[in-house]
């Protein structure tokens, strides 16, 4: 809500008006004139049993997360914050590679054994002869001072731009994962056992025309895929960047987070996941997208219970957590509380049997491929 908009009301005012004070709510009224759409924040007028775990019902590994903290009293903290939340351990996506991956795999590994640190790819070298050899080689150098996978690589369109970025930190695109010059590389993790986790394209919404008909239009408004860059490709064209490097590398175990940015197609994911048994899901920072539509995404949990992980991604707050907890666990209904989303949220009350194996035993899975069996 625009907060200029909202005046308390004023019990002073209404006595020079001879008016009652108001009964439902202390805020003025905005017209519908002047009320901005991506102001609108709506509470749910629905008197319903609300539930509010405040950890995970069955231990649990958080398969996405970032190195977000970099004083060492918040990284203890942050560790004490996993213990209360059942979480036993935290896969964090650094990105980097060279000093800064080492400088992080010290920091984080030295406060707590909860931590597990990934690498990114050095692509510092992209474009060069030599990109390949140099790249495989830092890779090699990561996994001897203790990078168990690879990640967060990321591609919305232009090619994985998570691992190279300009000085002043904008990314910069390199070419997409089913590209030959990857190869080396990719084959590389297979040989290593490193899990490659990889972030294709974005939600649906977008990518669609900025106007009445568009279903994420606020958030639009803010984060918006320009399809009208040259090279471009949309989010189907990624999904088969995806499956092809999933196909080219059958012994590469591919982590495709945000469950491929295809929450809103259920049907074509349930295609990929069924022709790629290589590749596995995380939810992580999908959870309002998923809580739109509770039915579907619990039969697509169940559906594919044994290749998703559980992931969070945003920033380890006691809230987010929160809401995790209360999304996949209860059935709650209609209640906002994302970060995002004007979309009301329903919890997905996931089976016992399908919450452990997403909090949990899918993790085991995952590190017995780390481990070479
Ligand atoms: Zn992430």
């Amino acid at each position: 809500m625009n907060l200029k908009a909202y005046f308390a009301c004023s019990v002073i005012s209404l006595a020079f008006a001879g008016l009652a004070p108001c009964s439902y709510g202390q805020e003025a009224e905005v017209s519908a004139d002047e009320l901005r759409l991506k102001d609108y924040r709506p509470e749910s007028v629905f008197r319903l049993p609300e539930h509010h775990p405040h950890e995970a019902k069955y231990s649990c590994v958080d398969m996405h997360s970032h190195p977000y903290e970099s004083d060492p009293e918040a990284i203890r903290a942050w560790a004490e914050r996993l213990e209360a939340n059942n979480i036993e351990k935290v896969v964090i996506l650094t990105y980097a590679h060279g000093e800064e991956f080492d400088r992080l795999y010290d920091l984080y590994t030295g406060i707590s054994d909860r931590f597990e640190m990934w690498c990114g790819f050095d692509m510092d070298s992209f474009g060069e002869p030599d990109f390949e050899e140099k790249a495989v080689a830092e890779l090699v150098r990561c996994y001897e001072k203790g990078a168990r996978g690879v990640g967060e690589l990321g591609d919305k369109g232009l090619g994985e731009s998570y691992c190279l970025r300009t000085e002043s930190g904008e990314k910069i695109p390199t070419m997409h994962l089913d590209d030959p010059r990857f190869d080396a590389l990719l084959e590389k993790c297979a040989e290593l056992r490193m899990p490659v986790n990889i972030h294709i394209g974005d939600p649906i919404w977008m990518y669609e025309k900025m106007d009445e008909h568009n279903d994420g239009y606020m958030n639009a408004a803010d984060w918006k895929i320009d399809l009208s860059t040259p090279g471009i490709l949309d989010l189907y064209e990624m999904a088969t960047t995806l499956k092809n490097a999933c196909a080219r590398h059958p012994n590469t175990l591919f982590i495709a987070c945000h469950f491929v940015n295809l929450t809103h197609d259920y049907g074509y994911l349930s295609e990929i996941m069924e022709r790629h048994p290589n590749l596995y899901l995380d939810n992580a920072a999908r959870h309002e997208e998923t809580a739109a539509t509770p039915r579907a995404t619990k039969a697509f949990y169940v559906k594919w219970q044994d290749r998703i992980l559980f992931g969070t991604d945003n920033d380890p707050s006691q809230d987010m957590y929160d809401l995790q907890w209360r999304i996949l666990e209860t059935d709650d209904e209609h209640f906002y509380g994302g970060y995002a989303y004007h979309w009301p949220l329903h919890g997905l009350d996931l089976p016992d049997k399908v919450l452990r194996k997403v909090y949990h035993d899918n993790s085991l899975k995952i590190v017995k491929y780390q481990n070479g069996k």
